[in-house]
């Protein structure tokens, strides 16, 4: 098994994505700093090249591919955010992608991934495991398999953002980051020991998917079912060998945000600060309202992680 990704990797990452990928503005909202007492800042990577974050970790892990795994090519499983990541870092490094998503992934990441030129592959997410799907592709055609969160590579890739975050704004309190399988989470842990020991590090997951939660109080990765939440980017069914391994050591805690608190999270950017963000991408934020009563006076990082949501579904789900 590779070696665990530290800060030095994150470092590395952040020199290798620097030329392709965005560095995506923080923001702030006085009416917000108002309403919660505290000094909020946003690190918006709704506005990441694809729309996440993802495109940090992929774009990392396939530049360090041999030259031979990238005539063969990449293959990747994923809800969305990963296979639109994969995609275009192959496009621009000039590698065959094979993406395997669910068949009722938001046609927009869908249509996104092909856009960027991958063969997509659907699967029934909640009868099929993807994780099998892309093993056997991986064997069958000699391609190399990257996971969405659990490798060296795609971890230190995502920690770049919560390192431009601390170089940008210094130290912070708290730093609350949306989790899934917990690449975001770990790349997050890995820059705050070095940039700022200090932060309180709070993972953030849908309560109706809260495997993370459940694995940090029993100090083993727990297995769930797919979870259903608007929080698609956040559906995991567990956290990875590599993710948990640093979640266990040093995040400070992880916390639970309903689907209507999302809604309100959508509602809130779209209209006091006029930016889109997806539900999954509203998990810190929603932890933060609900904590507020804590946070009074504290400086609080937040990491927005994407964007991507149909502008139907977005309509729809904002109120008349
Ligand atoms: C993938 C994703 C997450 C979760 O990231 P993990 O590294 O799996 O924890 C959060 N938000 C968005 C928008 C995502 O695409």
């Amino acid at each position: 098994m590779p070696q665990a990704p530290t800060y030095s990797d994150v470092e590395q990452a952040a020199a290798r994505i620097e030329p392709y990928a965005h560095r995506t503005p923080v923001l702030r909202s006085r009416l917000i700093n108002e309403e919660l007492g505290a000094d909020v800042v946003f690190k918006c990577e709704n506005f990441q090249r694809m729309g996440a974050f993802k495109f940090r970790g992929a774009f990392n892990a396939l530049s360090r591919f041999t030259p031979e795994q990238r005539r063969s090519g990449v293959v990747a499983y994923s809800s969305g955010n990963h296979a639109q990541a994969v995609a275009l870092s192959a496009s621009i490094l000039g590698i065959p992608a094979t993406i395997v998503m669910p068949h009722d992934a938001p046609p927009s990441k869908v249509a996104a991934t092909k856009g960027y030129g991958g063969e997509v592959i659907s699967y029934d997410r909640y009868t099929e495991d993807r994780e099998e799907i892309g093993r056997t592709l991986a064997a069958e055609r000699g391609l190399t398999l990257v996971p969405p969160y659990d490798h060296p590579d795609v971890i230190a890739g995502q920690g770049t953002a919560s390192r431009e975050l601390f170089t940008e704004v210094g130290e912070l309190d708290a730093l609350f980051v949306p989790l899934g399988g917990g690449g975001l989470l770990s790349g997050a842990a890995l820059a705050r020991s070095a940039l700022s020991p200090d932060c309180q590090l709070y993972g953030v997951e849908p309560e109706a998917g809260n495997d993370g939660q459940q694995s940090l109080r029993r100090g083993e990765i727990v297995h769930i079912d797919t979870p259903k939440t608007l929080a698609d980017g956040a559906q995991t069914q567990h956290l990875g060998a590599y993710t948990f391994d640093i979640i266990r050591r040093e995040v400070t805690d992880i916390f639970t945000a309903t689907d209507s608190e999302l809604l309100e999270g959508i509602r809130i950017f779209a209209s006091t600060m006029k930016i889109v963000v997806e539900p999954t991408g509203c998990l810190g934020f929603a932890a933060v309202r609900a904590r507020a009563a804590d946070l009074r006076g504290k400086r609080v990082g937040v990491i927005l992680s994407g964007g991507n949501i149909d502008a139907a579904r977005l309509a729809a789900l904002l109120p008349a």
